[in-house]
This record gives C-alpha cells, sequence and structure tokens, in this order.
C-alpha cells in the first residue's frame, strides 16, 4: 500500500468523505515527495483542479494534520512545510543545518521508545515526526 493509499484510507476510516480538494491535496503531497509548504500545496492543487480555493486547502491540511495523517515539519523556517505519514504513522529525518540537506529515513527505529512511553503516560500513539539536526558528511568536509 502507499502512503497515499494509505492516507485515503484512513480518512475513510475516519469517517470522512474523499472530497475533491483532499484527494488534490494528499495527491500533491504525495507527488512531491514531503517537506512541501502550504504555499506550494496550493499552487499544484489549483494546477490540477483550478475549482479547489485556498481556503479549502487550508482546511484540508487542518483536518488531516488533526487525524495524523501528514505533520507539518519546521526545520529552521517559519513556515511549515508538510510530509505524509507512513501508514504505520511514521516520519523520520536527518537535516544538515549547514546546507539544509534532508535525509530521509525510512526504517523506523521508534518501537521501543513508542511503548515505553504509551506505557508511562498511559498515551495512546497516532504517529510521529522525528527531526535529527546536524552536519552532514559534505559540509563537515568543507569547514575543515
Ligand atoms: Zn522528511
Ligand atoms: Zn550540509
Ligand atoms: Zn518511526
Amino acid at each position: 500500500m502507499t502512503e497515499l493509499d494509505a492516507a485515503l484510507q484512513r480518512l475513510r476510516d475516519a469517517g470522512y468523505k474523499i472530497t475533491g480538494a483532499r484527494r488534490a491535496v494528499l495527491n500533491a503531497l504525495h507527488e512531491s515527495g514531503g517537506h512541501i509548504t502550504s504555499s506550494d500545496i496550493v499552487e499544484r492543487v489549483k494546477a490540477h483542479d483550478p475549482s479547489v480555493g485556498r481556503a479549502s486547502v487550508f482546511r484540508t491540511l487542518e483536518l488531516l494534520t488533526s487525524l495524523s495523517i501528514i505533520r507539518p515539519t519546521y526545520g529552521e523556517s517559519r513556515a511549515p512545510s508538510y510530509v505524509l505519514l507512513t501508514a504505520e504513522g511514521h516520519h523520520a529525518h536527518l537535516i544538515c543545518s549547514n546546507c539544509k540537506l534532508v535525509i530521509e529515513l525510512d526504517d523506523c527505529h521508534a518501537d521501543q521508545l513508542l511503548l515505553e512511553l504509551e506505557e508511562r503516560y498511559h498515551f495512546q500513539m497516532s504517529g510521529h515526526l522525528w527531526e535529527f539536526y546536524g552536519i552532514c558528511e559534505a559540509c563537515a568536509r568543507s569547514d575543515n
């Protein structure tokens, strides 16, 4: 199942209809590979379906965020960019503080930690987003 199919399924499971706007926003996120700002999403959605307005894109982003289907990520900028979580609710990456390189981590290593946190706080997890900051190999080399 692709991230896109998983996302559509989670919307249906939560009792929401797949409207044109919802499908268009999820498509934009999927096609971009993630890390796309809301204004870029608005542009992509408009190119596909001019009938979907800016306001409904923003409403859709809020809904998808509240359902843990997507997450805003901030990096070091003020405008969030959005990513689709996997079917398991996972997203993790390394970000180079110098050149802004983003290395996506597809494997999830959170299992043990999630169990511990669920147990300790009696908290039911629906997803997680990890951002690790540092300096990438190329930047580390050019600095020396
Ligand atoms: Zn990422
Ligand atoms: Zn770098
Ligand atoms: Zn994970």
